[in-house]
């Protein structure tokens, strides 16, 4: 899954980019209202977590212009800690939920991952596949006798944004959308090496090939 973070504290947003990326998201920064309302628009993210005081465009402008457009990307504001006027109207311009500054790096992770259950069709807290449970926690398959299967980073995020919409046709272009930030080298051909992993791994038919259109996965 993929994180847009629009913030101009540079040092906050350096810390935030290490821990999303540690838990497992490929994670984009903007440090400023302009490039996070282009990137917000153009690439394919689940969650964006938005500071409302940005240079260039107010962080409240940028939430505006997307929903405007039909955007309907999960969007967590940062407010300043008594700005209660800022998240009413962050709120009432389309913001799924706030958090006010400052705020430990623990909470915004946990009401991110809510965001995200709540935007997936699988809502369940616990993803399983087979016999498997995905820890994401350790970024590992854990059997039910409690055996693990380490996974790699990328093995990992296509897994977990598989199994967070299972049924869905999910183009190779899509999931790598999904699976790799904007600095990464998206080859979509390496999506089709990462599947074949994780059929070995859990069986030839979990997930399905729709010829021309890419992969379903069964749960
Ligand atoms: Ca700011």
């Amino acid at each position: 899954m993929r994180i847009l973070i629009v913030e101009d504290d540079a040092d906050l947003a350096g810390r935030l980019r290490t821990r999303l990326v540690r838990e497992g998201y490929a994670v984009d920064v903007a440090a400023n209202g302009i490039d996070g309302a282009h990137l917000g628009a153009t690439e394919a993210y689940d969650a964006a977590v938005l500071d409302l005081g940005l240079p260039g465009k107010p962080g409240l402008a940028v939430l505006r212009d997307w929903r405007a457009a039909g955007n309907t990307l999960p969007v967590l504001i940062l407010t300043a800690r008594d700005g209660w006027a800022e998240r009413v109207e962050g709120l009432q311009a389309g913001a799924d939920d706030y958090l006010g500054k400052p705020f430990h790096v623990e909470e915004l992770l946990a009401r991110l991952q809510a965001l995200l259950r709540r935007a997936a069709p699988a809502q369940a807290p616990e993803l399983r596949v087979g016999g498997w449970r995905l820890d994401e926690g350790r970024q590992c398959l854990v059997a039910e006798d409690g055996t693990e299967q380490a996974l790699t980073g990328t093995e990992f995020r296509l897994l977990r944004y598989f199994m967070r919409h299972p049924g869905a046709v999910l183009s190779k272009t899509h999931l790598s959308e999904h699976v790799y930030d904007y600095d990464s080298e998206r080859d979509s051909n390496v999506i089709e090496v990462y599947v074949r992993r994780l059929r070995t791994l859990l069986g030839p038919d979990r997930i399905e090939t729709r010829r021309g259109q890419g992969y379903v996965f069964r749960a």
